[in-house]
């Protein structure tokens, strides 16, 4: 694909092609970017959503689940047509209506620690829209040894989390097992079929998820790498909270000294 902007192309993104800093050649990076998107649910609705409306030359779907009736609370990409057809399909057939120009793949599996790595290889970098540790873990070591920005986002209930981990950067910038040491994690795992989760927090999530994809991909503003919001949808209040780079961190600590 070039990445030659048509003039349909420059009508469809002026409004934010006249931004600051973005402009066409903000434009074309975006076209030029490969984005992976783990879990087509409740984040991953949004983040899909917006980069293909931006213009992310190519967009990748990873998720191997089917939609079902309680998922459309939060996860608006699916509509009650979809009901049993794979969530990867259902998500593609929207963003292809929604914009023609974007190249859409699907990956109707689970990512896992297995494959996680030859995924990530056709991707510039990975938005982490996923509900559970062992995916998190599989995406987290693949992209540190892929030296890719991973964009992490989760909720639970009425709160939620979003950071970008790129520990390869070295000091500064720590990695997921940094932010959760192993023997805390495996603390963490109701899911929100157990205790639930409100839809709107999953858009600001993924909302924040998607601009900071589309910072790193134009190369312009501030990421997340180093700290992490965290939303309280109730008091309405985000608060930020930096991440120490751990110096003892069995996954980024020794990466982190032999920086390309
Ligand atoms: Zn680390």
């Amino acid at each position: 694909m070039t990445d030659d902007l048509h003039s349909d192309e420059q009508r469809y993104y002026q409004r934010q092609m006249i931004l600051p800093g973005w402009g066409m050649e903000g434009q074309r990076r975006l076209k030029a970017g490969r984005v992976l998107v783990v879990g087509a649910g409740g984040l991953g609705a949004p983040v899909l959503q917006y980069l293909a409306a931006a213009g992310v030359g190519t967009v990748g779907i990873a998720d191997g689940d089917f939609v079902e009736l309680s998922n459309l609370h939060r996860q608006v990409i699916h509509t009650i047509d979809d009901i049993d057809r794979a969530k990867v399909d259902s998500a593609a057939d929207k963003l292809r209506r929604q914009n023609p120009h974007v190249a859409v793949v699907t990956h109707a599996f689970p990512v896992t620690a297995e494959n996680a790595a030859d995924l990530v290889a056709a991707y510039d970098l990975v938005a982490d829209c996923t509900d559970n540790f062992a995916t998190r873990d599989a995406l987290q070591a693949a992209c540190l040894t892929a030296r890719k920005p991973l964009v992490s986002g989760a909720a639970q209930m009425t709160d939620g989390t979003v950071t970008t981990f790129t520990p390869y950067r070295g000091a500064g910038h720590p990695c997921y097992r940094c932010l959760y040491p192993a023997a805390l994690s495996a603390t963490l795992t109701p899911s929100c079929s157990e205790i639930g989760v409100a839809g709107p927090v999953l858009a600001v999530i993924g909302g924040f998820q998607a601009m900071e994809v589309i910072k790193i991909l134009i190369g312009d503003g501030d990421t997340l790498s180093g700290r992490i919001l965290i939303v309280d949808g109730m008091a309405a209040r985000v608060t930020e909270v930096a991440i120490e780079k751990r110096a003892d961190c069995p996954v980024c600590a020794v990466a982190s000294f032999s920086p390309r």
